[in-house]
């Protein structure tokens, strides 16, 4: 059985653990983002927008393709709750299932793995 994974969040800390999970994991994971933004807006440089200095468009990039190139499927919508006892994150739409516990796979039982695990749940 492929391990649940969901991820609240679609900016820098979201995107960065969906990927490395994806690396690490590969297809014995499956992964969910939930963003209540379809967009990464790359924050840094938002300064110089205001100066006139950029093209706010270029700073905004849709979040499903590059995820859906990547295996993992993104949800447009705010988590309203988390529930760790029942291990499901709740949007106003649906609930979204999840497994806390390290895969069942030897291979990425490693400390490092499960360190992701369980950071990978953000909420910033
Ligand atoms: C103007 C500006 C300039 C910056 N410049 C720099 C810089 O030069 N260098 C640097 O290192 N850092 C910089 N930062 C800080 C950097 O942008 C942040 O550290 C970084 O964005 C934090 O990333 P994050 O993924 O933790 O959270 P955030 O970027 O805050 O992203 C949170 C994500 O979670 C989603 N979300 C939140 N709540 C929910 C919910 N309930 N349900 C679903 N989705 C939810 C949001 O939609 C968003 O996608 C800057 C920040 C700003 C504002």
């Amino acid at each position: 059985m492929r391990t649940k994974i969901v991820i609240v969040g679609g900016s820098f800390g979201g995107i960065n653990a969906a990927y490395a999970l994806r690396r690490q994991l590969g297809d014995h994971a499956e992964i969910t983002l939930i963003s209540k933004d379809a967009e990464f807006t790359f924050l840094p440089s938002l300064p110089w927008v205001i100066l006139g200095w950029r093209d706010p468009t270029l700073l905004q990039i849709p979040l499903r393709q590059p995820l859906a190139r990547r295996r993992i499927d993104f949800v447009h919508a705010e988590v309203t709750e988390i529930d760790p006892a029942k291990r499901q994150a709740h949007t106003a739409a649906a609930q979204f299932p999840y497994d806390s516990g390290v895969p069942q796979l030897p291979k990425y039982s490693s400390l490092e793995v499960r360190d992701q695990l369980r950071v990978c749940f953000l909420l910033s």
